[in-house]
This record gives structure tokens, C-alpha cells and sequence, in this order.
């Protein structure tokens, strides 16, 4: 056996295992904790839509540990088990040019990725997320997103497959700059264009027409100086009842999304407090922040592909027998995950910062304890932990625990306001 061979297992063991560490202790945690609502939630949260959190978390687990197994066997079946090369094998017999072969071969795989996800995702959908009524998902609407989901990956996938091919088979030796800089290209012109040209395929978006709330809106983008005039509200409702804000687009394009579930839930106090916090991600340059340190991960990412793509162990270690640009592109995107999992809670710690840095701007710019309100009424409404394990929390929480951050505005609030004044 390959000496790369074994260290892709003892990798992979070693992720599986911490994987299912986290989700048991995340389970065992969430249990023993579920017949008691926490101190400061009690108020707002009955005992019965506690438990109910907690019945959800541990089934999701219990889901989740099943994907995690079944993803271990895809990935050894594509790789060792020679999926991979069968696939190659498959679209070699189409006839193209090495281009139309590469680019063949790796939708192959991403389709069969796809197809191969189909039943835990139907599962989740129309029997967990519909036992806790949270699914509005028609299977029509399940249908028609996947087909929507299926033509637009071919289209982009396609398009990115076939440039990051071409580039590696036709720019010599230092390719993998001039891919990079190609992906770059491009993941801006996707987040520029997705409000306008993509995300209306699946959603129906229409601007806000609560004046009252709309005037709150426009007061608080006033004071944070911000130039957005345009504020949406999707129709999140036509699949599931989780609510939700974002801000999407760049530059000009730029634009404030409301799910309704969210508008229906929540009171307008609450949503200016939530709309202040998504709007100090802007403001205190945390999107710009993430946007480098994804665009230099990506660069190491295509250095290291370069490199790998030129090393003969790399294919054969990982059941290939023919070295191809397809193929290094594949073992890259489908084997990287099982070593980057270790960074994943450094990640996770940055952004809980952000999260509170936001909540803090909120506070200042809107009011702490609307903020307060609304997050422990989306906490309840989403069916969303009060008390996770500390240790799963630590690993992949991108938002710190839910009683730690409501601690931590309620003592914004009582704080002297001297802030809102100086800035
Ligand atoms: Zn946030």
C-alpha cells in the first residue's frame, strides 16, 4: 500500500471519530438538559417547546451521524473503490477532446455526488423536518428546485470545470495563479449577479411595503451610513418556517433580505435590532475580512493543486491509475476536506467573534434588548438549542451559545449609552 494511502485513512478515521464524538457528547449533552428551560429563558420559552428543541437537535444528530457514515462510503468508493477512474472511464467513450472528456468526467462525479445525496436529503425534508413542522417543502417544489439546482450546476459548473481545465492544460507550469485569478473573476461576477439573475429562480422577492417598518428601516441605514434603498422580502415561507435576514450582492446591487416567516414573527422593534446586526457585518468590515481570507485559502488551495496535480503517488494513492487534469481537480475538491477539518474551529471561533462584535454594534445602533427578544423568539421558533454541548459548540458554532449571548447584550444594555452618542 501506498504510504499517501494510509495517510488519507488514518485522516479520515481520524475525522469520523472526532465527528462522532462531538455529535455524542452534542446528543448526551442536549438530553440531559432538556427538562429544565434554562434560567433567563424561562419567561419566554415554555418547558414543552424546550424539550421540543431538544428532541430536534438529538434527531438531526442522529441524521447527521448517518450522513457522516454514508459520506465516508461515497468518498472511499470514489476514490480507492475506483469510482472515479469508472467515471473517466465512461466519459472517455464519448470521443471529445481531452477538454470535453475532462469536463465530462468531473460533472460525472459531481452528479453522481448529487444523485447519491438524494435520500438523506429527502429524508430531512419530508420526514424529519416535517415530524417537527418545520417543512413547507411541496414535493413539487422539491422537484422543481432540484431540476433548477441540476441545470444551473451544469451551467456554471460546467463553465468553471471547463475554464479551470483549459487554463491547466494550456498556461504552462504557474497555471494554477491564472486559475486563481479566473476564480476570482468569477466568484465576484456570481455574488454581484445572484440577487437579480439567480436567486429569483427560486424565490419570489418583493420590496417591503410596511411604510411604518419601512421608515424604521431607512432611519436606522441612515445613522450607520448606508446608501441600500433596496429592501426585500422573500417568500421563505414556500419551503420551511425557519426565518431569517441577509444581505446579498456588492456594490450597487447590493440588497436587505427579509424571509417573511421573519416579518410574520417578529415585532418591528425587533426587526430594526436584527437588521443593525446584519448591517455590522458590513460596517465593521467583516464580510470584506472573510472575503480575503477565502480568496488567500483559495490561492494555497490551487498552489497545492498545482503541486499535487505533477505527483504520479498522488493519483495512484488515491485510485487513479491515469494522471489527468480531471482527476487531479476531483482527488483535490473530494480528498482536501478530510485534512481542512482541522482548522474548521479556528474558523468557527473568528466568526462567534464577529457575531458578538455585531451584536455590540446593534446595541449601540438599534436597541440591546429588541435584539434580546428576537433572537430568543428565533431560538424558540427554530427550534434552536438552548444549552449545547460546550465542546461541539467550540468546534462548529458559527454564533456563540445562545445564553452566552443573551447574557452578554443584556449587559450592553444596562451599560452606559454613552456610545450612540460618540459615533
Ligand atoms: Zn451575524
Amino acid at each position: 500500500m501506498q504510504t499517501f494511502t494510509i495517510i488519507f485513512l488514518v485522516a479520515l478515521l481520524a475525522h469520523l471519530g472526532v465527528q462522532l464524538w462531538l455529535s455524542r457528547r452534542q446528543m448526551r449533552f442536549v438530553a440531559s438538559h432538556r427538562d429544565a428551560v434554562p434560567a433567563g429563558f424561562s419567561t419566554a420559552v415554555s418547558a414543552e417547546e424546550h424539550a421540543k428543541a431538544a428532541d430536534y437537535t438529538v434527531a438531526r444528530q442522529k441524521l447527521g451521524i448517518i450522513e457522516i457514515l454514508y459520506d465516508a462510503l461515497v468518498l472511499l468508493w470514489l476514490t480507492l473503490g475506483g469510482g472515479i477512474a469508472w467515471i473517466g472511464a465512461l466519459a472517455a467513450k464519448a470521443n471529445g477532446t481531452p477538454l470535453v472528456t475532462g469536463t465530462l468526467h468531473v460533472l460525472g462525479v459531481l452528479a453522481a455526488l448529487s444523485l447519491l445525496s438524494l435520500p438523506v436529503s429527502i429524508y430531512r425534508t419530508f420526514v424529519l423536518e416535517q415530524r417537527f413542522g418545520f417543512n413547507r417543502t411541496s414535493p413539487k417544489v422539491f422537484v422543481a428546485d432540484l431540476l433548477k439546482g441540476w441545470a444551473l450546476g451544469l451551467l456554471l459548473g460546467g463553465l468553471v470545470v471547463a475554464g479551470v481545465l483549459w487554463i491547466m492544460a494550456s498556461a504552462g507550469p504557474r497555471w494554477w495563479i491564472v486559475a486563481w485569478l479566473a476564480w476570482l473573476a468569477f466568484t465576484l461576477l456570481i455574488t454581484w449577479a445572484w440577487p437579480r439573475v439567480f436567486a429569483p429562480l427560486f424565490n419570489k422577492f418583493t420590496p417591503l411595503e410596511d411604510q411604518s417598518l419601512r421608515a424604521r428601516i431607512d432611519a436606522l441605514l441612515e445613522r450607520c451610513g448606508f446608501h441600500t434603498k433596496s429592501v426585500f422580502v422573500m417568500d421563505g415561507s414556500k419551503r420551511s418556517s425557519h426565518g431569517n435576514a441577509y444581505f446579498t450582492g456588492l456594490g450597487r446591487e447590493k440588497r436587505i433580505v427579509f424571509f417573511d416567516t421573519l416579518l410574520t414573527t417578529l415585532t418591528p422593534p425587533q426587526v430594526e435590532s436584527v437588521l443593525a446586526h446584519e448591517l455590522a457585518h458590513f460596517r465593521l468590515k467583516h464580510i470584506p475580512q472573510r472575503l480575503v481570507v477565502g480568496a488567500l485559502m483559495s490561492l494555497a488551495g490551487f498552489a497545492l493543486l498545482g503541486w499535487l496535480s505533477t505527483q504520479p503517488w498522488f493519483y495512484a494513492s488515491l485510485g487513479v491509475p491515469d494522471s489527468s487534469p480531471a482527476a487531479a481537480l476531483l482527488l483535490f475538491v473530494l480528498v482536501t476536506p478530510v485534512f481542512v477539518w482541522m482548522v474548521s474551529p479556528l474558523m468557527a471561533a473568528w466568526s462567534r467573534r464577529h457575531e458578538y462584535e455585531a451584536d455590540a454594534f446593534a446595541a449601540e445602533h438599534a436597541d440591546a434588548e429588541s435584539l434580546a427578544e428576537a433572537l430568543v423568539r428565533l431560538y424558540k421558533d427554530n427550534a434552536s438549542t438552548l444549552t449545547p454541548d460546550p465542546v461541539h459548540s467550540a468546534f462548529y458554532d458559527s454564533h456563540p451559545p445562545p445564553a452566552a449571548r443573551i447574557e452578554r447584550l443584556r449587559k450592553l444594555r444596562h451599560a452606559p449609552a454613552h456610545a450612540a452618542a460618540t459615533r
